[in-house]
């Protein structure tokens, strides 16, 4: 149904619900098409990670030197193996790891992927001893998901106002939630990509040969790569959908 309003003078025409469902099945197509790089950067990083086990004696001979010199046993941080802990399977086959901030506990397969866990002490070395607010970023994490996910759906609404018509508080961000969804993913992108700096420079530390360092920098570049595409593929996709909707779905003046 269609509806006839004016503003400013102007008379503008509600677009009919058919333009509407038209709009949100191309914002879904398209969205999704933005979004498919993303489990290919995901493989790739599983793909690097892989190549790195046959040196994993070296990477664990390192790491376990790397976290005693670390300080952070004195933080009260463990490392729990994960190969007999209870944990989800994708850290027990070491396809992951992580470093839980409420436990203080870095799960890892150190059998298998300890290349990884100079990356976890770097999380943990951020959320236990940091300067300059790093601690902050890591607790913006789980917010900034939701407030990049809950962008989706403001993408998505359909446009009820003209163009010109002023804006509400709700409107400025339908109007920006491609940056918004952007920006909310940007804390997560900085903390990783510290955290792996930070690891880097703790493995040279503990004296990490060049290639043992070069085969880390890899592994955490592609890592951090899914982290960057997610941002700015997801920010792409929640604008173009936004974009979309407003073209099928805005009012228009009625000459
Ligand atoms: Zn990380």
């Amino acid at each position: 149904m269609s509806s006839v309003y004016y503003y400013n003078g102007q008379e503008y025409k509600q677009r009919a619900q058919l333009s509407q469902t038209e709009g949100f099945v191309l914002a879904s197509l398209v969205s999704s098409a933005i979004l498919s790089p993303l489990p290919y950067l995901g493989k790739s990083f599983t793909k690097q990670i892989n190549k790195e086990i046959p040196n994993n004696h070296l990477y664990k001979d390192c790491f376990e030197r790397a976290f005693d010199i670390s300080g952070l046993k004195s933080k009260g941080v463990e490392v729990i193996e994960a190969q007999s802990a209870n944990v989800p399977m994708m850290y027990k086959l070491g396809q992951n790891a992580c470093f839980d901030p409420i436990t203080n506990k870095v799960v890892l397969n150190t059998d298998k992927i300890s290349a990884a866990g100079f990356h976890e002490l770097g999380h943990a070395l951020n959320a236990l001893k940091s300067k300059y607010g790093v601690k902050y970023l890591a607790k913006l994490r789980a917010p900034g998901y939701i407030l990049a996910g809950l962008m989706e759906y403001f993408a998505i609404f359909s446009r009820t106002k003209p163009k010109g018509a002023p804006r509400s508080f709700t409107d400025v961000i339908e109007d920006n939630c491609g940056k918004i969804a952007f920006l909310a993913m940007m804390p997560t992108v900085l903390e990783e990509g510290i955290a792996s700096w930070r690891g880097i420079k703790l493995a040279k530390k503990a004296g990490a040969s060049k290639e043992l360092l070069n085969g880390m920098k890899k592994i955490y570049l592609k890592a951090h790569t899914t982290y960057t595409g997610r941002a700015v593929l997801g920010g792409l996709a929640v604008f173009a959908s936004r974009k979309i909707m407003d073209l099928f779905t805005r009012p228009k003046p009625v000459d």
